[in-house]
């Protein structure tokens, strides 16, 4: 194998131990960082990822409080509880585990989340911010990204990135990243003719399709950084990402698998959103 493989579980796991230790100095103080989780109905994957925020929570040291909704619930409940949450002296993060119930609107429950506990880095305030360099919750899967290159080391300004994929919570705020980190930035999705030509000119390819082995050895230039955001099953339905690890990983500088890759990493960047709100509730007082 040429590439050097980018440990994301090992990178997660020295950031926690950052975490914890901030976590205890603040609990000294008499704050106990508190993050607050709405799960609405019964999809078992958004339980899974719940569970996996809690438990993070829970093993630094962190308060956890987690409010099941049924899938009937209207947005006006919704709305009522994110209310009383914005308001809460013990909760500093609050997150709504997406996708919502069909009848509920997205937008409406994100904008009714204070900005200074939007974790998630989700409201147009926090996007905005992060547009224009400010400081603000930044998306924790496209800033687990950033921190991975950091920790390797890699450079990103100057450097071509191409990023895979649109979404408003990995691909937009990813480039966007990159952007402010002065790389060039390419954006891709669905609709891009002939993908090839342009990953294969990139330094930096980040894939977050959501299409299992959409980016094979002849997608990546050699030498490049490969980041596999995407979380598929294959036929046997083992997780796989979006990249075809056991061809490209002769061509790449580096790569992160599936799983052990982003994954670790954005659940430790939430923790360090819900630390960031906490530490800046005490600077209100
Ligand atoms: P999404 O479905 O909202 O967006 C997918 C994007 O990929 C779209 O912008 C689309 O235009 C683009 N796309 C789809 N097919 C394409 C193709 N053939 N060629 C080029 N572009 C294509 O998904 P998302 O929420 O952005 O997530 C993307 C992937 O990342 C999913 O697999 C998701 O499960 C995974 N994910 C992983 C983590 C993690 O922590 N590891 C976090 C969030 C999302």
């Amino acid at each position: 194998m040429a590439a050097e493989l980018i440990d994301g579980k090992e990178i997660a796991r020295k950031k926690q131990d950052r975490i914890d230790a901030e976590v205890q100095k603040l609990k000294a103080e008499g704050v106990t960082p508190g993050l607050a989780v709405i799960l609405t109905g019964d999809n078992q994957a958004s339980r899974t990822y719940v569970n996996n925020k809690q438990k993070t929570c829970n093993k630094l040291g962190m308060y956890s409080m987690l409010i099941e909704l049924p899938e009937s619930v209207s947005e006006q409940e919704l709305i009522r509880r994110i209310t009383e949450l914005n308001k809460s002296d013990e909760i500093h993060g609050i997150l709504v585990q997406l996708p919502l119930p069909s009848h509920i609107n997205e937008k409406a429950i994100i904008e009714t989340i204070s900005p200074e506990k939007d974790v998630d880095g989700f409201h147009p305030i926090n996007i905005g911010r992060m547009m224009t360099a400010q400081d603000a919750y930044i998306p924790c899967t496209p800033a687990g990204i950033i921190e991975m290159l950091e920790s390797i080391g890699a450079d990103i300004a100057g450097k071509h990135v191409v990023v895979i994929g649109r979404s408003n919570i990995v691909g937009k705020p990813a480039g966007q990243l990159f952007l402010n980190k002065d790389a060039t930035v390419t954006y891709c999705h669905s609709k891009t003719a002939n993908l090839k030509e342009y990953t294969k000119r990139a330094d930096i390819l980040v894939a977050a399709a959501g299409k299992a082995n959409l980016i094979t050895e002849d997608h990546v230039k050699h030498g490049a950084i490969v980041i596999d955001v995407g979380m598929n099953r294959n036929a046997e339905g083992k997780l796989c990402g979006d990249v075809d690890f056991e061809t490209v990983k002769h061509i790449a500088g580096y790569i992160t698998p599936v799983p052990g890759g982003v994954g670790p990493m954005t659940i430790t960047m939430l923790m360090h959103n819900t630390l960031k709100a906490a530490k800046y509730s005490i600077s209100k007082i």
